[in-house]
């Protein structure tokens, strides 16, 4: 009989301890999930927050209209949210902009100091530029637009294919000029968020395209995440959406990614652009490329300006073309340099996103305000992307060349340990983000 007691004593102790222990694994979770909800309610509150701030301004501008009474801009602008890119007191270690901060081919130098008063003032002729950058991509003249940086293509293929009714597809976070060009136009645009882990959400972009579709913009190297689309992906939405203008922008194809270059002329529907700001160090020059069937550039060149790029610029084009030993060099040390700043992020256990990129985007949580200001504190700029949709906590960083790299590693480390940082993981918060497709007008 005791020994029957003294069994039914050792069973309900260790019941009591199996309960105690799930217990504790309860009460972990559930301080977890308080932990997500704070930090959600945090993000509400900033969402409201900017929502007050933007209709106070638009109110403000509705009330200056009514003063003056006479001319308005179009409602889709007056609409239209203010992008202004930090570029005020950038002196320092330029790391927010995704630029070369390398330089750029000494050739380019050597061509710009001898510029002639007649390459200024001239007007410059856009066809000659066009037939090098063809025959350096081995594309026909014909299926050859340059612009005044990717910003004008965008804004090209937006006036040539959009009208009120149509839509955009964007998958966010991303770029954030298409959005703007393509709102302007005073049609719409449907943004697809991706998932936590930024990856391009292929489905959600996919099961978003419909009728009304008109074009697609895809950055593949992304920017701010540096996640790309593979080609199969990039593929199939050009041929789901023959009627949309299919936009995938290649402008960090040099550090990673599969370029669907060989596509132009075979896809109608399919445009490509490049740029000469990042690996070339061409920023300042504003020159980009929009590739794709002659039919369709064709009908893109009706809206563009004959004069949009500047003659200096074409003038230094071929050098730029032919200095590959310079890009390759550069791309080089980007590469070296984004695995050096990922494995800094592993090693602290720092959230970041893997990039094919010259940026990594890494999660700094509550740190991030302090971050980015010890780091401009220090001589280094670098670009808070709170503001990106999924992005809350996030700074992104540019890779520079080998030196910069490691004034940059070390420079963040004692950044870190000088504003007293601790690793945060970043909630699991996409369950109150809109993944599914979003429209804005
Ligand atoms: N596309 C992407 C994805 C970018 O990140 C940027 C610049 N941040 C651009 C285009 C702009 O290129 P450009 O300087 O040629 O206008």
């Amino acid at each position: 009989m005791v020994a029957l007691l003294w069994i039914l004593l050792v069973v309900l102790w260790g019941l009591a301890a199996i309960l105690g222990f799930k217990l504790r694994g309860i009460n972990r979770e559930r301080k977890e999930l308080e932990k997500q909800i704070e930090e959600l309610e945090k993000q509400i509150e900033e969402g409201e927050k900017q929502l007050e701030e933007g209709e106070k301004q638009f109110e403000e501008i509705e009330k200056q209209r009514e003063a003056i009474g006479g001319l308005r801009a179009r409602r889709a602008v007056e609409t239209l949210k203010e992008y202004h890119p930090p570029l005020g007191g950038r002196e320092g270690l330029r790391l927010d902009f995704n630029e070369n901060v390398d330089g750029c081919s000494p050739r380019v130098l050597e061509l710009l100091r001898a510029t002639t008063a007649e390459t200024l003032n001239k007007y410059p002729e856009r066809e000659p530029g066009e037939l090098k950058v063809a025959a350096a991509l081995g594309l026909e003249p014909a299926q050859v637009l340059l612009t005044n940086g990717v910003d004008e293509a965008i804004h090209l293929l937006a006036e040539c294919y959009l009208e009120p009714g149509d839509e955009t597809l964007v998958a966010v976070p991303t770029f954030s000029m298409y959005e703007i060009y393509a709102l302007a136009t005073g049609s719409a645009v449907r943004t697809v968020q991706a998932n936590e882990a930024l990856e391009f959400p292929y489905e959600a972009m996919l099961g978003a395209i419909t009728p009304r579709t008109r074009m697609i913009c895809i950055a593949s190297p992304n920017n701010p995440t540096g996640a790309i689309a593979t080609r199969e992906q990039l593929l199939a939405i050009v041929q789901a959406a023959p009627q949309a203008a299919v936009l995938i922008d290649e402008a960090y194809i040099h550090f990673g990614g599969e370029s669907l270059l060989d596509q132009i002329g075979v896809l109608d529907n399919l445009f490509i652009c490049r740029t000469f700001s990042k690996a070339y160090g061409l920023a300042g020059f504003r020159l980009g490329a929009l590739l794709g069937a002659a039919g369709q550039l064709h009908m893109v060149r009706r809206v563009a300006s004959p004069y949009s790029v500047n003659g200096v610029v074409l003038t230094c084009l071929q050098a730029a073309l032919d200095d590959q030993e310079y890009i390759a060099g550069y791309v080089e040390q980007v590469l070296e340099g984004r695995a050096k700043l990922e494995q800094f992020y592993r090693e602290r256990r720092i959230p970041y996103w893997p990039s094919q990129a010259n940026f990594v985007l890494a999660y700094f949580g509550d740190f991030r305000q302090a971050l980015v200001a010890e780091m401009r504190r220090r001589g280094i700029l670098v670009r808070d992307r709170n503001a990106d949709p999924g992005c809350a906590g996030c700074v992104r960083i540019t890779v520079g060349n080998r030196a910069q790299t490691e004034r940059l590693l070390r420079e963040l480390s004692e950044a870190l340990a000088a504003i007293g940082f601790v690793v945060q993981q970043r909630a699991a918060n996409f369950g109150a983000l809109p993944l599914a497709a979003k429209e804005t007008r």
